[in-house]
């Protein structure tokens, strides 16, 4: 937290009314990404997709607690056979942002509690790890999806049930069709 943050930014707000214990403030609004969060091309969230955000700031003794759900979409495509993905996410946040010059402040390191800016809070690190942490590992475009062929690269999907290739001996093409469709397509 070296670098002053941004009053404008979309995801920075100033926390100035919850000042005294017990305030709260409410979020319900749709702001556009601020940048792409995931993995690019891959499987993210874009940059300007719609983050719904309803998030609760509570202001506490030592901090202002940040506490709510955010929804998004993220696409990408499918790790098998390449067709696009979409995935609805939807995460809970919840995050404690300490005073500068407060105890906690004092007695934790930055990267376990987060820190206001004077009462500027920054809740786009808290929506950016909430919402790649809820992103599949392998985005399928459906749990069964058999892949691409290995010889042609067509998807399975857009295959005749009986699609073998020449170089396959046919007493063979019967066990090896059995063989690709095993392997969820991972040769290439
Ligand atoms: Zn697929
Ligand atoms: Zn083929």
């Amino acid at each position: 937290m070296t670098t002053a943050l941004d009053p404008a930014a979309p995801l920075v707000f100033d926390t100035t009314e919850l000042r005294g214990a017990g305030t709260m403030m409410h979020i319900a609004r749709e702001i556009p990404a601020p940048e792409a969060y995931g993995l690019e091309a891959v499987f993210a969230v874009p940059k300007g997709a719609v983050l719904d955000l309803d998030i609760t700031l509570t202001g506490v003794s030592e901090g202002v607690l940040a506490a709510g759900q955010v929804e998004a979409v993220a696409e990408g495509e499918c790790a098998r056979c390449l067709a696009p993905v979409q995935d609805a996410l939807s995460v809970e946040v919840q995050e404690l942002y300490a005073y500068e010059g407060s105890v906690t402040e004092a007695t934790t390191e930055a990267d376990e509690i987060m820190r206001l800016e004077g009462d500027l809070l920054d809740l786009e690190p808290a929506v950016r790890d909430a919402l790649v942490l809820a992103m599949p590992v392998t985005p399928l475009c459906r749990p069964d999806c058999p892949g691409l062929c290995a010889e042609c690269g067509v998807p399975w999907d857009e295959l005749p049930d009986d699609h073998v290739h020449e170089t396959v001996d046919p007493r063979w093409a019967g066990l090896e069709k059995l063989r690709l469709a095993g392997n969820d397509g991972e040769s290439k």
